[in-house]
């Protein structure tokens, strides 16, 4: 690609199929208020004083074609929403939701504004959304602005979702605002001003389940009806529109990208914290971080979303049956559509099908066997499982150091593998280091009878066990160096996610574990809902 094909943001043609396709509300004021019988509402960002960028994903531009603008002008501008490119016709999506299991009614972009969709270089059309950009009339009782914190946790985690390899949306541009925005961090009652910021987020869509869900739940088939029909032709074009199978067959396809995603995520240990239905995308991308988190410790009932503490709807373990329950809703939603239950009963069963084959096949990779489907595979893995969560055992790392000492003997997988992942370890009793012993024998029998060699092996479990992840203790530091005006630190830790599964030289500090001080402090755990 030559350097002469990137273009500045604001000269750059933006087009909106979404606004030519869908109904918008006839209605402009933008205030706080229930809409019907559209998609959408025109709404324009609120400028904000001082924008200024705090980072920039370069190998996402170079996608789109961008050049890296100054941190302030233009491009920042638009970026914060003090200004439109050409063609550029801001909108804020409405749809609806189940949240926490409860139908939630209109809910809608309450802080995010689509700005357009380019034309990438690839000949891809992506939009471009802000969020963070000011009230809507989607905002209910909120401000439509998000702090820095939680800006910046969206940057970078989307950006190293996508080079873990995991479907997600991704994100351009994250830029100050140079205002406060008042928060409640621990929703005690006291609330106190933070640095805002506002992210550009990237994406093919941004359209969820929760947009068909409200139509279908406000008895709006014709609108719904125009929805299915874009999002195929947009989105899966593969599909004939023409064909009377076609919303079948795409249901099902939503289904199978839907479990490649949650299987992915189980892969690499991350919890979404928020699976309500308005977080899911209808093109099968990891969408809207919030109060995330990756697994550390063990536990499959660990959740990093304080909101979701006393239910664990959310947990690490529970991802995938939440995707099906999503799924289900999304059916339900489509059934004016669709009319044929059993089409739609055999989505749900390729979810469960393609669930199960791809985890299982991510599974052998990070153990490095064939595959998981042999006699005594279930109980070898159990054993691990259970192993791991014995004693509060770091899940990436110990993953990792079992590729990487593939050929050391047991006792020295102990030594290598085990204790390094382990968060005390004087908690290591002698039973449990036995148990452990006998697994890695067992372990390392069955691989000898994989039919692979050892250093095929390696490479499988080093590609699916990933060294460097954005933990939240990690990105809390960016974010508080960030806060102090050092955008460094975010700027290095970035790079050093851009090559996940890469051992990097003198970055052993962004392969550790969680260190101590940050178990119990905001942010470094566990998070709440939206800020
Ligand atoms: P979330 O939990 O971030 O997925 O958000 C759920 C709903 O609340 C969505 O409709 C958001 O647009 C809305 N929302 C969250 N935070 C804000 C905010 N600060 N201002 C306006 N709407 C918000
Ligand atoms: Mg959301």
């Amino acid at each position: 690609m030559t350097t002469s094909a990137r273009r500045a943001l604001q000269e750059t043609q933006f087009e909106s199929t979404v606004v030519e396709a869908l109904p918008a509300d006839p209605q402009s004021e933008n205030v706080p208020r229930q809409v019907s019988g559209a998609a959408y509402t025109v709404v324009a960002p609120t400028a904000v004083v001082a924008p200024s960028l705090l980072a920039w994903s370069e190998d996402l531009a170079e996608r789109l074609g961008l050049e890296r603008p100054p941190s302030k002008g233009a491009a920042v501008d638009i970026l914060a929403g003090n200004g439109l490119a050409p063609g550029m016709c801001p909108y804020a999506a409405r749809y609806g939701g189940y949240q926490f299991g409860n139908w939630a009614g209109q809910l809608g972009d309450g802080r995010a504004i689509t700005l357009g969709e380019l034309i990438a270089l690839d000949g891809s059309r992506q939009e471009l959304q802000l969020k963070g950009a000011g009230p809507t009339p989607y905002s209910r009782f909120a401000d439509g602005r998000a702090v820095l914190r939680s800006s910046l946790r969206e940057f970078l985690c989307s950006e190293a979702m996508h080079h873990l390899g995991v479907p997600t949306t991704r994100a351009l541009a994250l830029v100050s605002t140079g205002e406060q925005v008042v928060r409640d961090m621990f929703y005690d009652g006291h609330p106190k001003p933070e640095p805002g910021a506002i992210v550009c987020r990237v994406a093919p869509t941004f359209i969820r389940f929760g947009n068909f869900e409200i139509h279908a739940a406000s008895k709006e088939h014709v609108v719904l009806r125009r929805l299915v029909d874009h999002v195929i032709c947009a989105h899966y074009s593969n599909f004939d529109i023409k064909d009377p199978a076609t919303p079948a067959a795409w249901f099902t396809e939503i289904c199978r990208r839907t479990a490649v995603m949650i299987a992915h995520w189980m892969r690499v240990g991350f919890v979404h914290g928020v699976m309500n239905t308005d977080n899911m995308s209808i093109v099968g991308l990891t969408l809207d971080y919030g109060p995330y988190g990756w697994l550390e410790g063990y536990d499959p009932n660990w959740t990093p979303n304080t909101t979701d503490a006393a239910g664990r709807r959310y947990c690490y373990g529970k991802q995938p049956q939440i995707g099906l329950w999503n799924l289900a809703r999304l059916a339900g939603a489509l059934m004016p559509i669709i009319e044929d239950c059993a089409v739609l009963q055999r989505g749900l069963e390729l979810y469960r099908n393609t669930y199960r084959v791809t985890w299982q096949g991510m599974l052998a990779g990070k153990i490095g066997l064939d595959s998981i489907e042999r006699e005594g595979d279930t109980a070898l893995v159990d054993e691990l499982f259970s192993l791991m969560a014995a004693v509060e055992t770091d899940m990436p790392i110990f993953f990792r150091a079992l590729g990487e000492h593939i050929v050391d003997r047991e006792y020295r997988l102990i030594e290598q593998v085990v204790e390094p992942a382990l968060y005390d370890a004087s908690r290591f009793p002698a039973d449990l280091r036995a148990r452990w012993q006998a697994w890695f024998l067992r372990w390392q029998k069955r691989g000898e009878a994989s039919g692979l060699d050892t250093s095929e092996r390696q490479r499988h479990m080093n590609a699916n066990n990933p060294c460097y992840l954005p933990r939240n203790y990690l990105a809390q530091l960016a974010i508080d160096a960030a806060a102090e005006g050092n955008v460094e630190p975010l700027a290095e830790l970035l790079s050093v996610l851009r090559r996940p599964y890469e051992r990097q030289l003198n970055r052993d500090a962004y392969a550790s574990r969680r260190p101590e001080w940050a178990r119990h402090r905001a942010g470094c755990s566990a998070l709440s809902c939206s800020s």
